[in-house]
């Protein structure tokens, strides 16, 4: 078996950053489980299957075309052949992603497919249960949080910089209603192994959030 960091936490608190940092440095494979999720729900809204048709959602979710292909400032994400990237990353598309990870079979449905990305020679998972259900037995685990606030601006200057639309208030509503969503669903809720290390980034860049993390990796 081989090297697998977990990074879980909340919606933007910048473990997708960090992932792709830790990612280069140490040579690691990356999977960014939300990209999956988020993938079954436009899957779903592209065959316009009903979000609120668990079964329908779980078998589209089980046998997902999907391919992630490394570029220079991330990973390219293909669905049956099409580059679907910035589809992935509206609102609209976490909330879904949020609706149909509350499905105990949309979730059991998706577990082999994570865990196959720890491959040689090595893996930084990025998601919510990485060190809780889908890797327990990771090497290291690292839950990182910070204020709904902090992870609204956040997320809000990343979708300017993506030349996307973005409102600040609807962002920081979305963030606290997928808080609630992911942390009060039955299965796999949000919240830390016992063993992770635990980072609130609401004060810090992500260098020193980098640095911390490195620091723990190597005592
Ligand atoms: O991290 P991201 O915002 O892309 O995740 C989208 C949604 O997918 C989250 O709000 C969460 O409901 C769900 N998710 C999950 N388990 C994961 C990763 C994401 O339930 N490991």
């Amino acid at each position: 078996t081989y090297p697998v960091i977990t990074i879980d936490g909340p919606s933007g608190a910048g473990k997708g950053t960090l992932s792709l940092l830790l990612a280069k440095q140490y040579g690691f494979h990356l999977l960014d489980s939300g990209a999956i999720y988020r993938l079954g729900a436009l899957a779903a809204k592209l065959l316009d299957v009903n979000i609120d048709d668990e079964s329908a959602v779980a078998n589209i979710c089980q046998y997902l075309d999907v391919e992630f292909e490394p570029t220079e400032s991330g990973v390219a994400v293909i669905l049956n052949g099409q580059d679907v990237s910035q589809s992935l990353r509206t609102e609209e598309i976490g909330m879904m992603a949020s609706t149909i990870a509350a499905y105990p079979s949309v979730r059991e449905a998706l577990v082999e497919r994570q865990r196959s990305f720890a491959r040689n020679p090595g893996l930084i998972a990025d998601g919510r249960d990485m060190g809780t259900t889908i890797f327990p037995n990771a090497n290291a685990k690292i839950f990182l949080t910070a204020g709904a606030e902090d992870r609204a601006k956040r997320r809000y200057n990343q979708l300017m910089e993506a030349g996307c639309e973005a409102d600040y208030s609807q962002i920081l509503a979305d963030i606290e209603q997928r808080d609630l969503n992911d942390a009060g669903r039955a299965v796999s809720p949000l919240a830390p192994a016992d063993d992770a290390l635990l980072i609130d980034s609401s004060t810090m860049g992500i260098d020193e959030v980098c640095q911390t993390v490195v620091s723990h990796l190597q005592s």
